[in-house]
């Protein structure tokens, strides 16, 4: 069993021990006597640091518990001068360590402003690199919810209230009405008392007054299985976060030439252009494809009451070589049409109006396989793309050549 010092004091930053057990598979890992490194657990990621033995310092990469309730340490590179009974001195990355206390202590006023305000119970806390979550055992949660416990959890942290560790039976905790008391055998239970707020079981990290927490910003909350998932930062991360928000609103502000605070008008009227534009463009692209249309097919002579158009684009996509091939085979009985296009894409469109013999798919599969591309169809109409334009010439001259004589 590791001793654990930072039950009793978060705001241990370096401590001796010595070490316990060391091994080497799959990382270097350290068990030390007794440590101030925070384990993960209970939703709280584990703390980083440095571990010196005489002179050499190792980087502590990851901290973990143990089956048999030890503290195991784990560096980030193998350790050659260590060996059990060795003396060492820990120092925790207090950087980390503050900002994981400034989360922790800030889920535990949140939790307990959403109990308070909304009887909500938080069943779930998890911590990551750049946010942390709480889900919320309820069926709904509104956006006047969040603000109301963001407001509260908030006038919490600027009351500076005092935050307590202390240590009782379980017994004893059972008549301190807690906000959560943990499944465990151990009889000793470590209570973090947030002075006239919360009371609750917890082994985390935690500040000594709420105001070293800073603020809690409330942000994404979105519904999951057993309830809600409420996403919020605290302290440095809610600055952090808030900046880079500023940031990109407004250089998102600056390419509509407005206000950050107008950026949803704005946004509406852009795409609500955008999509009256496109709409236009479908409108004059038809009209083109049918005027172009019936040009090519005034100019191509009949042969055997057959008229055969071939052509290539060289700015047009597969959609327009599709519906140039729809106007040409339906403005006008015995088309054929064998398209092409360069740009954007290289790609291919073999089309013909109805009732004619040729099998136009079996034709566009044998020149894709010739020329490397890919694609399919119907007698009727197929099409495919080409990986070089320089092939879409050729490959046409192909098609006419050993299907359409
Ligand atoms: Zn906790």
């Amino acid at each position: 069993m590791t001793d654990r010092l930072y039950y009793r004091d978060s705001f241990l930053y370096e401590f001796e021990g010595e070490i316990c057990d060391i091994t080497e598979t799959p990382r270097p890992a350290l068990t030390l006597d007794r440590t101030a490194f925070y384990p993960t657990s209970g939703g709280q990621i584990h703390d980083t640091g440095w571990i010196t033995s005489g002179t050499t310092k190792h980087r502590v990469t990851e901290v973990a518990d143990t089956e048999g309730g030890g503290v195991v340490h784990y560096l980030e590179a193998p350790v050659k001068e260590l060996a059990p009974g060795s003396r060492i001195r820990g120092e925790v990355d207090v950087v980390r360590r503050r900002d994981h206390m400034q989360q922790h202590s800030g889920q535990h006023i949140l939790s307990a402003a959403f109990v308070r305000l909304f009887n909500m119970p938080t069943v779930s806390f998890h911590m990551a690199d750049d946010y942390c979550s709480i889900d919320l055992d309820t069926l709904s949660l509104t956006k006047e919810q969040i603000e109301s416990a963001e407001r509260l959890a908030n006038e919490v942290i600027l009351e500076n209230r005092p935050v307590d560790i202390r240590f009782v039976t379980r017994e004893e905790a059972g008549k301190l009405g807690l906000r959560k008391i943990p499944p465990t055998e151990r009889d000793e239970l470590r209570l973090i008392d947030i002075t006239d707020f919360d009371l609750t079981a917890c082994g985390g990290t935690h500040v000594r007054q709420t105001g070293q927490i800073g603020c809690i910003l409330l942000r994404k909350a979105e519904k999951v299985r057993q309830g809600y998932r409420v996403e919020f930062i605290a302290g440095q991360r809610a600055v952090a976060t808030a900046r880079r928000d500023f940031t990109t609103l407004t250089e998102t502000a600056a390419l509509f030439s407005t206000h950050i605070y107008d950026l949803p008008q704005q946004t509406q009227k852009s795409l609500e252009e955008v999509k009256a534009l496109r709409k236009q463009r479908e409108h004059s692209l038809d009209e083109l494809a049918a005027a172009q249309a019936a040009t090519m097919l005034s100019a191509t002579p009949s042969e055997n009451g057959r008229k055969l158009v071939l052509h290539i684009f060289s700015d047009r996509d597969m959609s327009f070589l599709k519906l140039f091939a729809q106007k040409l085979t339906r403005l006008e009985m015995g088309t054929v049409a064998l398209l092409g296009t360069t740009s954007p894409q290289p790609a291919l469109v073999f089309a013909q109006s109805s009732g004619q013999n040729n099998d136009l798919g079996a034709c566009m599969k044998e020149t894709l396989a010739k020329f490397g591309g890919r694609g399919g169809g119907s007698r009727d109409m197929a099409q495919g793309g080409l990986p070089e334009a320089s092939h879409v010439e050729s490959a046409l001259a192909f098609a006419k050549a050993s299907f359409l004589g």
